[in-house]
């Protein structure tokens, strides 16, 4: 039987109608401060909260419920006869429903310059601590966190029904999530603050919260979820979707893959992708140009993917884009005109993509767990020539933009290039020579001067295949104790080879 209810909510659109029912079923309301001037102004009759601790809101309400008269009220067991004699020794009445939402301290910490002083105000301490209190003691008090149980629980009220055991159980498990979510946000938020990552590294905490359902997952008999990190407004997150269905989970994870592909590079950059892995990469003067050669590598896979540009798409381009059945077209914008063009495809999703790529961490399941690793921003450190053959400037520049394609190709990877634009791709291998030979293979009639590798040759077949084909330069990490073999091989055919002392795995 419920008799006293407290009430105390940062927002407070819905605790009127819901104390309204209180009221009418003669159920007595407790509340704090800017809750209870609120149900006052409306009508309603309120215990402040002063009045049940006989002490008043302190350090600019950040005491107010902290007090054995509220948490002794949330806290005892109603059979425990003890318990009760406590509470009526101490004139402390029984509270038996708490209905809380707490300082909004994930909105702020979103708002552009935040100030880190102004933001631990909306670090609730009270709210979490009622709320943690009620959960506890959910065989007795009915906790309510969430605004859209305030319907059901109204309804169950009115009819004077009997909250059970599963319910009451449901609704302490939603409340303990909420307090763990909300630490969780305030830890990781301070964490990102601190300077100096390298002393600190271990420590990361996780603050996903449910974004939407969509419609299945991988195939169509698995059911997904995406989750958004509520801490991120990465790009995934991020994007206005200016045409199309809905994005489904494999066109996210695709056109994740493809943006961060086109981000890698500052000049005008296209990416074709299709399953996860780029099938054309290419740098242009103009957007035009970057496209036409990026799908020129392979016009048969990207029927049916995905087409990124890391530069506002023109109506030339649009007119191009046009003749292809594509699932995602991305870019961070548009040409109004070039809008136009492209909407005429129903179907096409057309995202207008507002961030670069931002996080710091990626997360991969695995049975039991997450495995957490920072995001592969190495970038070339070392460019040591090992080989007789010396690198010219063009051949230099040309090595450098493979490095880069590579880094985006599902590993074993080998690309081949030539004119800033891939030729050939061999892609998610299980061994090295196949990845060559495809690559290479798939070059052919386009031609290709540089190759580059995402790990190191174990032998020195990847330079004799190479030599096969005509490649001037290869580009590899280095670092296979056979190193040598492939070293001479490259000297016999006049090929350079240059180490860059990282390895770019991609999987
Ligand atoms: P009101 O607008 O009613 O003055 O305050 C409502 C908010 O205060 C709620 O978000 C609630 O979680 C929070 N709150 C309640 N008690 C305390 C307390 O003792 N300390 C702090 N910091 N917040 C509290």
């Amino acid at each position: 039987m419920i008799k006293r209810a407290l009430l105390s909510t940062y927002k407070k659109d819905k605790v009127v109608d819901f104390a309204q029912t209180l009221q009418e079923l003669g159920i007595e309301i407790i509340s704090t401060g800017g809750t209870a001037k609120k149900l006052q102004e409306n009508g309603i009759k309120v215990t402040p909260v002063e009045e049940i601790t006989n002490f008043p809101e302190i350090l600019n309400g950040r005491v107010k419920t902290l007090n054995p008269f509220i948490h002794g009220g949330i806290l005892a067991r109603r059979e425990n006869i003890q318990d009760m004699e406590t509470l009526q020794n101490l004139k402390i009445k029984p509270i038996d429903l708490v209905y809380v939402n707490l300082y909004p301290f994930v909105e702020v910490a979103n708002k552009p310059d935040v100030d880190l002083n102004e933001l631990i105000e909306f670090i609730d301490i009270g709210g979490p601590t009622m709320i943690r209190s009620a959960a506890k003691n959910y065989k007795d008090v009915i906790v309510v966190v969430d605004e859209s149980d305030l319907e059901h629980i109204s309804a169950k009220l009115k009819n004077r029904e009997e909250f059970d055991e599963k319910y009451r159980l449901y609704l302490a498990s939603k409340a303990f999530n909420l307090t763990a979510f909300y630490d969780s946000c305030i830890s990781n938020y301070l964490n990102a603050q601190l300077k100096d990552k390298d002393d600190f590294q271990e420590f990361l905490t996780v603050p996903f919260e449910k974004s939407r359902e969509m419609r299945y997952g991988e195939n169509p008999h698995q059911s997904a979820i995406f989750y958004k990190n509520t801490l991120s407004v990465g790009a995934m997150t991020s994007f206005d979707q200016l045409n199309g269905k809905e994005l489904s989970f494999n066109n996210l994870r695709d056109a994740d893959s493809a943006w961060e592909a086109v981000n890698e590079f500052e000049d005008i950059a296209c990416c074709c992708l299709k399953h996860s892995s780029p099938c054309g990469i290419a740098l242009g003067d103009s957007v035009l140009e970057a496209y036409k050669k990026a799908y020129s590598c392979d016009p048969v896979s990207i029927f049916g993917g995905i087409v990124a540009f890391n530069r506002k798409i023109d109506v030339d381009t649009a007119l191009e884009l046009k003749k292809l059945f594509l699932e995602i077209i991305m870019a961070p914008e548009y040409d109004e005109e070039a809008l136009d063009i492209l909407q005429k495809k129903k179907n096409l999703r057309i995202l207008k993509m507002n961030s670069k790529p931002i996080d710091t961490y990626e997360y991969v399941s695995v049975d039991g767990g997450i495995l957490v690793q920072e995001v592969d921003k190495g970038v070339i450190n070392e460019f040591k020539v090992v080989t007789e053959t010396k690198v010219s400037e063009e051949i230099k520049e040309e090595l450098v933009f493979a490095w880069k394609a590579v880094k985006h190709v599902k590993s074993n990877a080998i690309v081949v290039s030539k004119n800033r634009a891939i030729t050939g791709i061999g892609p998610g291998q299980p061994n090295r020579i196949w990845a060559a030979t495809q690559a290479l293979e798939r070059s052919k009639d386009k031609g290709g001067d540089v190759l580059a590798s995402d790990a190191f040759f174990p032998f020195s077949d990847v330079v004799e295949k190479a030599a096969e084909y005509g490649i001037k330069a290869i580009i590899q990490p280095g670092g296979s104790i056979r190193d040598d073999e492939s070293i001479q091989a490259c000297n016999k055919y006049g090929i350079a080879m240059v180490f860059t002392e990282m390895r770019h795995f991609k999987h």
